[in-house]
C-alpha cells in the first residue's frame, strides 16, 4: 500500500510567481561569504557561512542535506537589503536543513504564534469543524493577551528570525492584532501572517503594511464563488476579493517600497481547483499564487494509523504557542495532547523546546516508534 505523506519541506504543490529577480542573488552571497571567511565568527556566522557555501556549490560538509533557495523564496531574498541577508540565511538554513538533518539548538527555527484560536470560518478541511475544539465549555480557544504576546516576542527576538502569526484561528479577529503587529514589527527578518482576508479592512491593512512583514498569505482555495463557499464554509469570495483588491491598491499607492511578498495559497483538496483559474483571478493582485498539500487536520484523532514511520520534521522546525500560552509541537494535534507545557513563571519557550517532554517525543520518532504516540501514529506529516 502506498502511504501518502505530507512533506512539510515540499508542501507547495504548484506555484506561479511574479518574476522579481532584478538583483541576482549569487554575487551577493559571494560577497557575504568573503566577509564571513575573514571574520572570527560565532555560531551565527558558522550557520550563515554553511548556507553561503551550499548556495555557491562549495559545501563545507557533504554529510548534511544541501541548502538551496527555491524560486519563491528567492523573491523574498531579492527584496532584502544586504545588511539583512545574514539573518535571512540563518533563518532559512535552520528552517530547511536542521529538520532534514535532525539538528537542534536551543530555540526553534520558527515560532508559530496564535493571536487568537477563534475563527469565523468552518473550512471543510480544518479542525475548526471539530466541536470538541470549538465548544467554549472545553476552553481550548481564546484571545491572546497583549502582555503574553509581548513576552513571546521578547523571548524570540534575537533567538529566532521566523515568526508566523497564525495557527488554529483567524489572526485578524484578535482583539489586539494592531498592537501585536506594531510590537513585532522590525524584530524578525521573516515575520509572516496567514489570513482568510474576511476582516481585512483598511485599518488592518495598514497595520499589516506597517509591520514590515516578509510574507502575507491570503488563504483562498478557489476562483469561483460557489466552490469557494463550499470549501471555506461561512466565507464569500466577493468580499474576500474586494478586500484583497483594496489591500493591493493601498500598497501600490502608499507603500510602494514594502518588501512583503503576498501570496494567495489554497489547500488542494480535490477536483475543480485549477491553478490557471486562480492565476487569472488573483495573479494581478498578489506576488504568488499557490496550492499546498492537504493534511487531514479535520479528523486527526479519528484517522486510521498512517503507516508512516519516518520522524516528523516539525519536531525540529517549528514550535506553536497557543493563545493561552500553551506550547505545542504542531497544530495537527489541535487539542494539545502532545503539549510539553505552558509559558509561565516556571517555563520559557527555550526550556520547553529543549525540555524532557520534547526530547522524549523526538526520541520516539527517531526510533521509528511514532505509532506509539497519539496522534503521531495517525498523522502523515514528515
Ligand atoms: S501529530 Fe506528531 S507527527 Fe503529526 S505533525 Fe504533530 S508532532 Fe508531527
Amino acid at each position: 500500500m502506498t502511504v501518502h505523506t505530507y512533506d512539510k519541506a515540499n508542501s507547495i504543490l504548484e506555484i506561479r510567481s511574479r518574476d522579481g529577480s532584478a538583483d541576482p542573488v549569487r554575487p551577493r552571497i559571494a560577497r557575504l561569504r568573503s566577509r564571513l571567511a575573514a571574520a572570527s565568527g560565532g555560531r551565527f556566522d558558522a550557520v550563515v557561512l554553511r548556507a553561503c557555501e551550499d548556495l555557491l556549490d562549495e559545501p563545507i560538509d557533504d554529510s548534511l542535506p544541501r541548502f538551496a533557495l527555491r524560486p519563491h523564496v528567492q523573491v523574498e531574498v531579492d527584496r532584502l537589503p544586504d545588511s539583512w541577508l545574514p539573518r535571512y540565511l540563518f533563518y532559512r538554513y535552520r528552517y530547511e536543513v536542521y529538520p532534514a538533518a535532525r539538528l537542534l539548538d536551543d530555540f526553534p527555527p520558527c515560532l508559530q504564534v496564535e493571536p487568537t484560536g477563534i475563527c469565523n470560518y468552518r473550512c471543510v478541511f480544518c479542525y475548526q469543524t471539530d466541536q470538541v475544539l470549538t465548544a467554549p465549555a472545553n476552553g481550548h480557544l481564546g484571545m491572546m493577551s497583549l502582555d503574553l504576546f509581548r513576552r513571546v516576542i521578547d523571548e524570540a527576538e534575537g533567538r529566532c528570525e521566523a515568526v508566523t502569526l497564525a495557527s488554529r484561528g483567524e489572526p485578524l479577529m484578535a482583539r489586539d492584532i494592531d498592537a501585536m503587529l506594531a510590537y513585532a514589527a522590525g524584530k524578525f527578518v521573516a515575520l509572516k501572517v496567514n489570513t482568510n482576508a474576511w476582516f481585512l479592512d483598511e485599518r488592518r491593512a495598514r497595520a499589516l503594511l506597517d509591520a514590515d512583514l516578509n510574507t502575507l498569505v491570503f488563504s483562498v482555495d478557489a476562483a469561483e464563488p460557489e466552490l469557494y463557499s463550499r470549501l471555506r464554509v461561512n466565507g464569500k469570495l466577493d468580499r474576500v476579493l474586494a478586500n484583497v483588491e483594496a489591500f493591493a491598491r493601498l500598497r501600490e499607492r502608499e507603500y510602494p517600497r514594502a518588501r512583503v511578498v503576498t501570496r494567495v495559497a489554497g489547500v488542494r483538496v480535490g477536483d475543480g481547483q485549477d491553478i490557471a483559474d486562480m492565476e487569472r483571478l488573483w495573479g494581478g493582485l498578489v506576488d504568488q499564487v499557490a496550492f499546498v498539500d492537504h493534511v487531514p487536520w479535520e479528523r486527526t484523532y479519528e484517522q486510521p494509523p498512517s503507516g508512516v514511520d519516518a520522524p516528523c520534521s516539525d519536531l525540529w522546525r517549528r514550535m506553536f504557542v497557543w493563545a493561552d500560552g500553551r506550547v505545542n509541537p504542531c497544530d495537527v494535534d489541535y487539542l494539545s495532547t502532545l503539549s510539553p507545557g505552558r509559558l509561565d513563571d516556571n517555563d520559557s519557550l527555550m526550556s520547553l523546546w529543549t525540555g524532557e517532554r520534547y526530547r522524549a517525543l523526538r526520541q520516539e520518532h527517531l526510533a521509528g516508534r511514532r505509532d506509539r504516540t497519539s496522534p503521531c501514529g495517525r498523522c502523515n506529516l514528515v
